[in-house]
């Protein structure tokens, strides 16, 4: 096994933040994840698996052995009339997997164009945008149990997804790796695009008609106009969810915010912190190396040599600036990286 020792984790995260892991493998095949667990045993050494460091922060270095995933291969595994039943290891660039669905002439990813990090850590968070969530198009995934090592299986009905949620997450949290994901595909389009801008979008680009291409080129147009390319600044995409609140809280609130908006979901409303947050005054603002970004408030940013302990401190100002304004909670989308995360093999 290839472990290398101490290095910075700096490219391995999108915020940018620069800490180290003690020791660090990349794992390119499902018997190389179960190597690397036994290793960790025998070392006495905690885990930490990391796909594209899309959503993470971290705030310490990582003394324990990190995990790359980096499975590749894209298959199809089963077709009907209807669908096709692609398989994709955990370690594929997840905008890789939707472009080779959309050249393959299949519908159901096209609205989570360019979402970045990998296919492994997709279900996790049951990512979402633009009106679609992964859930719509999963079938199942396979994970290595750590404490056996075995590999299990998990359809739709065990995953728990939610918004921005899954058992992986949450009961099953640290118990998991994820080594490949199969979603089921539709061979006709099923398009989506009562949400966001997508419509608008399709017609200032000449009137295209909605096929899974066009909507694919729509919502890339949208996310590089309106989110901060990790490249040039760095972040983790929103940092906080939309907070949901129940219909007689929302109307409380908007007697006091007549312009507050709100996306019914059942008996609770979907209110966009991005809103709660411009308001209450955070939007663009920057402080030393870290700061709001200028065009979306949802968004914190590193501005270069930014520590992870300084932008949850940011956060934690925010989060009790909004309950204090609005009686709303923000929770955190991101996940926090300190001991807590590391887990035992
Ligand atoms: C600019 C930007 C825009 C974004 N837009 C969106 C968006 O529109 N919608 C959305 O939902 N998200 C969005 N995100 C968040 C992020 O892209 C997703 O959460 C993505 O799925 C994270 O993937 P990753 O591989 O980078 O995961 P990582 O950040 O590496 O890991 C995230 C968590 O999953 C765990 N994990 C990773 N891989 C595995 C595995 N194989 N098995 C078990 N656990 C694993 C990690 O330990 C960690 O706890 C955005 C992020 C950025 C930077």
């Amino acid at each position: 096994m290839k472990i290398q020792e101490n290095i910075s984790l700096r490219r391995y995260n999108t915020f940018g933040i620069d800490k180290k892991a003690r020791l660090f493998f990349e794992a390119n095949r499902s018997d190389e994840v179960i190597q690397a667990i036994s290793h960790a045993r025998s070392l006495g050494k905690k885990l930490f698996v990391l796909g594209g460091g899309s959503n993470i922060l971290l705030v310490q270095d990582i003394d324990a052995l990190v995990i790359k995933i980096n499975i590749q291969g894209i298959e199809k595994i089963e077709e009907d009339a209807d669908f096709v039943l692609l398989k994709a290891g955990a370690g594929v660039v997840w905008h890789d997997l939707v472009t080779y669905s959309l050249a393959s002439g299949l519908s159901g990813l096209e609205n989570l164009s360019l979402i970045p990090g990998t296919v492994g850590a997709a279900p996790m968070q049951n990512i979402g945008a633009y009106g679609v969530e992964i859930e719509s198009v999963f079938d199942h995934l396979d994970a290595i149990e750590i404490a056996s090592r075995q590999t299990k299986r998990f359809y739709k009905e065990d995953c728990a997804f939610g918004y921005r949620e899954s058992i992986f997450k949450n009961k099953w949290k640290g118990k998991y790796i994820i080594t490949h994901v199969a979603l089921k595909l539709w061979k006709k389009p099923r398009p989506t695009i009562d949400y966001g801008d997508i419509q608008r979008t399709l017609q200032e680009l000449g009137n295209l008609i909605p096929s899974p291409e066009n909507i694919s080129k729509a919502v890339i147009g949208i996310r590089q106009r309106k989110l901060p390319d990790p490249k040039k600044i760095g972040n983790a995409g929103s940092f906080f969810k939309n907070p949901t609140v129940p219909i007689a809280d929302f109307e409380r609130l908007r007697e006091k915010f007549p312009k507050i908006p709100g996306y019914a979901s059942g008996k609770f409303v979907k209110i966009p912190a991005a809103w709660l947050i411009e308001q209450a005054g955070w939007k663009g603002k920057r402080f030393g190396n870290i700061g709001v970004h200028e065009h979306q408030p949802l968004v914190l940013v590193n501005h270069g040599n930014g520590e992870g302990s300084d932008i949850i401190a940011l956060s934690k100002k925010i989060q009790s600036d909004i309950y204090d304004k609005f009686g709303v909670i923000l929770e955190r989308e991101v996940n926090l990286i300190s001991t807590e995360q590391w887990i035992e093999p």
